[in-house]
């Protein structure tokens, strides 16, 4: 299935062309229809699906521009993994100019970051320990949030990220658009699918 069958801006389909990127995956077909029409998500996929592409173009697609504030944060278990999502979403939104995307990691030194952070962002890609610091210390503001994605939620609950993702999600206002990726579903992830998304749909695939 062609993504020119999809509601997405020009500007997205354009680049996906020049991307090469000509049909969906089936993780991407069968999500991308509820995740563009607002309703929240829980995807079964793991890395090679194109679950990022999934989620990616459904942020992007959402994100206005000229409102220079945090819009999406994307929640990531490792360093590695929002390195890699934050430059598939780069890719994905070329066609969109002045797009900001922050990686907020830990490993790195927080001075960069909080210059970053001052300068604004309308993507946020992090891991959920460094994101709580910067949370501390008040100087990230997720009051305007509408699209909240856990990638390999899954992984971020065997991490220990629990508490973490429950003090972040709060900061977060209710009235948003949540995403769920994970690999596999033990109780732990319907417990919190249940607690912070509003009737998923479920993808599996
Ligand atoms: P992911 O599962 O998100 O890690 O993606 C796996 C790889 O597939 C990445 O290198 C993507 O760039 C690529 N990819 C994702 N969606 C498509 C698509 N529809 N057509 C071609 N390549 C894709």
């Amino acid at each position: 299935q062609a993504f020119s069958t999809l509601n997405l801006k020009p500007e997205l389909l354009e680049n996906l062309t020049t991307m090469c990127y000509e049909s969906m995956t089936q993780i991407q077909a069968e999500s991308l229809p509820p995740i563009l029409a607002g309703d929240d998500v829980i995807g079964q996929g793991k890395t090679g699906s194109g679950k990022t592409a999934a989620f990616g173009l459904g942020l992007l697609n959402k994100l206005e521009v000229k409102r220079f504030r945090i819009q999406t944060l994307v929640l990531c278990p490792t360093r590695e993994l929002a390195d890699q999502v934050a430059k598939e979403i780069r890719t994905l939104a070329r066609g969109i100019h002045n797009i900001k995307v922050l990686t907020l990691c830990g490993g790195v030194p927080m001075g960069p970051q909080i210059g970053s952070l001052e300068h604004g962002a309308h993507i946020i890609v992090g891991t959920p320990g460094r994101i709580i610091d910067h949370l501390d210390r008040n100087r990230l503001d997720l009051s305007h949030v509408n699209m909240l994605v856990l990638d390999e939620a899954d992984r971020m609950l065997e991490m220990g990220f629990q508490e973490h993702l429950d003090a972040i999600i709060e900061q977060t206002p209710h009235e948003r658009q949540t995403l769920l990726f994970s690999a596999t579903f033990p109780e732990q992830i319907k417990s919190i699918a249940e607690r912070i998304m509003y009737k998923p749909v479920m993808v599996k695939v």
